[in-house]
């Protein structure tokens, strides 16, 4: 049997707990070993996991039962939801609900909750300036997770609450850089002349192991992270000299940003706003040089670029 102590990582075959799973794969000291958590075992990203040394177990967030299982004999677990498969704040209290609860049943010694901040707490829900959605909430895949932190409070939970911030990815998944009518290639995300946090998503995972191995230090406590914080035209500016080509800032406004029109393009026009409108305070909150020190892998925009031009479709 293992001497390692068990990290359970949920959704390990995705982006945020496929950066934890390899950076405790990686670790040299190999002080934890990685529980896969998955719905589908047999998948070819699940599969990839326990051939380079994860055990991969079969668990379902929406099954609480299925979770307490999963959970046996780990000491640690990454948790993390998806909002984006189910557009649902209820769902996916839901499932916060279900992991605080399964994670004291197991007796979890550290679980790392990856959260967001609930706009609430800066913008009250019945200002003027954006829709209310859901019922009661600014930004939906924001609130409902910084409303679910209480879950693991009340449950008696140790754990560290990560508030993370939009990965780099996005910039050529989410909100990509496309080629605008003119020809020229363009950065449209809605930030004005604002600052925004990004983070390379794998580096989620490299702070996450830091946390773990430091433990005891961060039970109880909430981490506000990002790689580097720069305005749209920054971000422009880096691009164009990563991909060789000109890339233009062109920022779309909140409301034509809500009006896209897909899924979920009300939420995130909010969350550009709540983004704007809470600069100081966001971006102030995530201390880049501090960040570095605790985990010096921490990758600034320059360097997550390079290593990801070729992923821009342009
Ligand atoms: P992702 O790459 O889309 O992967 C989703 C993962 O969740 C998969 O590994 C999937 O595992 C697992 N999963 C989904 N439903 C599950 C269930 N019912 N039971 C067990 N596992 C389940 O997701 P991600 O980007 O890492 O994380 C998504 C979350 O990140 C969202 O809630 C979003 O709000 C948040 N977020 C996103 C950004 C951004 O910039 N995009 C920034 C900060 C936070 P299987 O399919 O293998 O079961």
């Amino acid at each position: 049997m293992s001497e390692k102590k068990i990290i359970a990582v949920f959704g390990a075959t995705g982006a945020q707990g496929g950066g934890m799973a390899r950076a405790i794969l990686a670790d040299p000291d190999g002080e934890f070993a990685v529980r896969a958590i998955t719905r589908n075992p047999q998948s070819e990203k699940a599969q990839e996991l326990a051939k380079a040394g994860a055990e991969v177990v079969a668990a379902d967030l929406d099954d609480r039962e299925s979770l307490v299982k999963a959970l046996q004999g780990a000491y640690g677990a990454f948790a993390v939801t998806n909002y984006w498969e189910y557009i649902s704040v209820e769902r996916e209290q839901t499932q916060i609900a279900n992991l605080a609860s399964a994670s004291k049943a197991a007796g979890l010694k550290h679980v790392i909750w990856s959260t967001l901040p609930d706009s609430r707490d800066e913008i009250p829900v019945d200002n003027d300036r954006m829709p209310t959605l859901e019922g009661t909430y600014n930004v939906p895949h924001f609130d409902g997770k910084g409303e679910g932190n209480a879950y693991f409070t009340e449950a008696g939970v140790p754990t560290t609450f990560l508030n993370t911030t939009l990965y780099w990815e996005d910039f050529y998944t989410f909100f990509p850089v496309t080629r605008a009518d003119d020809g020229k290639l363009a950065l449209t995300v809605p930030m004005g002349e604002r600052k925004l946090s990004g983070i390379a998503v794998d580096d989620i995972g490299g702070i996450s192991l830091v946390i773990f191995k430091r433990g005891e230090e961060f039970i109880g406590k909430s981490l506000h992270i990002g790689g580097e914080n720069l305005t749209g035209e920054q971000y422009a500016a880096q691009l164009s000299k990563t991909l060789g080509e000109e890339v233009v800032y062109r920022p779309m406004t909140f409301d034509a940003f809500r009006a896209l029109g897909f899924p979920g393009a009300e939420d995130l026009g909010n969350m550009f706003q709540f983004y704007y409108e809470t600069e100081k305070n966001f971006v102030g909150s995530r201390d880049t040089e501090s960040l570095r020190k605790l985990y010096p892998g921490l990758q600034d925009f320059a360097t997550w670029a390079e290593q990801h031009k070729d992923q821009f479709s342009v």
